[in-house]
């Protein structure tokens, strides 16, 4: 049976023609099945100003950002020359667009739920063109396959959280069963939207910004595939931003235990709930840039060959510190639980976590803070104490809470820098402590020219 692979592109893989070309090129290099598309680069924040721009002024506004969004897809359309069936298509989602903003502009009201319908529209056009570009490639090569684009919405089932909806992993593993089955004869190449999905009543989700990747995870996981690539704008994943160290270096291979705690501490590469289908499946799961296919990329898998004590590290900016104290902990249980319990009803998630006998500190992002009803309630039972503008610095890799002197030299490096909260042991994968935001920065160039351009995670 042939190898199904499941590749994605994101934005700027989708940016123009020529773009869409070169992603279609590697498409068809890597023999892909199934092929996940994100918006034409920067056309979700256009509809999202649609939306907010529809319900609250007038509305020859609107029209202007409507004739952007129109003008950027139809230059792609002209140039890759759209045979007329897929220019219908195209027109046919304009059409869709311009009656759902004057649908808002008319009730001023654009809900999650309407800015859902209108936020697929990004998706849904960039696949019909990428569907063309495929089909382009595909008769260049010579290729028996043909390319078909698909509507997502028919196998991604999700709950209705609209804005952040969550796939029914069983419900899509079903319909991929009943309508994809035919993949792994590997005579077509379908094409198809990330990010969006849709509710048993047939209301259309999205599945929260960034999205896309999970997308195609779902979707691997939901057809089986043999291989998950994650195409982007960059060569696979770094030891660090490279924004922030000019030294930082491509990973090779990188275990999902490794990389689940990358991308949660602040790596963007990937999105955080991206890797969860993948490890549940066991997929494998490739990162590369679509701009630069010869660059070697990072591949994401259960097991790998070389476990450095540091592999990579992370910078979270915009965290704050959360001390609750209570003198009723003292020889008490049930506090955590309390706490907890509050943290959960307000959806929150805690990142790292550090208990003495009377107090618990938490870091969280600062944007938590604006639910104030969080701090209004744990006031409830504690003295809260909130501090902000830190930053959480995480050093990941393998046997991190028993190798001894990791923490001497780690500190010995900063010497000068306030460390606010370690947070070490839960994980052997991962060490992470607070300091100040604008320390974030330095913090991290030094902590990777000791450990990952000195080599010294040889010293595993
Ligand atoms: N187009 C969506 C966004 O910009 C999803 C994605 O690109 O992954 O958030
Ligand atoms: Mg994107």
């Amino acid at each position: 049976m042939a190898k199904l692979v499941v590749s994605k592109f994101g934005g700027t893989s989708m940016g123009d023609a020529d773009c869409m070309l070169r992603s279609a090129e590697v498409s068809f290099r890597q023999g892909s099945g199934l092929v996940v598309v994100s918006a034409t680069s920067g056309t979700t924040n256009d509809l999202i100003a649609l939306g907010k721009t529809a319900e609250s002024q007038a509305w020859s506004e609107s029209e202007k950002i409507l004739s952007k969004i129109q003008d950027k897809h139809n230059k792609i359309a002209q140039d890759l020359k759209l045979p007329a069936d897929a220019k219908a298509k195209l027109e046919t989602l304009f059409e869709e667009m311009s009656s759902l903003a004057k649908g808002m502009h008319l009730l001023k009201d654009c809900s999650v739920k309407a800015m859902d319908t209108l936020m697929s529209l990004g998706e849904r056009m960039s696949s019909v063109l990428f569907t063309e570009a495929m089909s382009q490639v595909l008769k260049k090569h010579g290729s028996a396959k043909s390319a078909e684009l698909l509507d997502v919405r028919t196998v991604l089932r999700t709950d209705d959280q609209f804005g952040k909806a969550k796939p029914l992993t069983n419900d899509v593993a079903n319909l991929c069963q009943k309508n994809l089955s035919f993949l792994r004869e590997g005579k077509k190449v379908m094409c198809t939207q990330g990010y969006i999905g849709m509710t048993e009543e047939g209301i259309t989700t999205t599945l929260g910004r960034g999205g896309s990747d999970y997308s195609a995870a779902i979707l691997a996981e939901g057809v089986s595939a043999d291989v998950l690539e994650i195409w982007t704008d960059v060569a696979g994943i770094a030891t660090t931003d490279p924004r922030l160290c000019p030294k930082a270096q491509p990973i090779s291979e990188i275990s999902f235990k490794e990389a689940s705690e990358l991308a949660t501490f602040g790596a963007k590469v990937l999105h955080p709930a991206t890797l969860l289908p993948a490890i549940r499946k066991n997929i494998p799961v490739f990162v590369g840039s679509s701009f630069d296919v010869e660059a070697r990329g990072t591949w994401v898998r259960m097991d790998v060959e070389d476990h450095p004590l540091i592999r990579a590290m992370a910078l979270r900016k915009k965290q704050v510190l959360v001390t609750l104290s209570t003198p009723e902990m003292l020889y008490a249980h049930g506090f955590l639980f309390q706490i907890f319990k509050i943290f959960n009803d307000h959806k929150v998630s805690i990142d790292a976590i550090t208990t003495s006998e009377i107090s618990v500190s938490v870091t969280l992002d600062d944007s938590t803070l604006l639910n104030k009803n969080l701090i209004k309630d744990l006031s409830q039972i504690a003295d809260v104490q909130v501090e902000e503008n830190l930053a959480l610095i995480s050093l990941i890799g393998n046997n991190i809470n028993h190798t001894p002197g990791l923490g001497k030299r780690i500190f010995e490096t900063i010497p000068d820098i306030n460390v606010r909260m370690i947070c070490l042991g839960a994980s052997k994968h991962n060490f992470c402590f607070l300091v100040a935001d604008e320390q974030g920065p330095e913090v991290i160039k030094r902590l990777h020219a000791c450990f990952i351009e000195a080599g010294i995670e040889e010293m595993a």
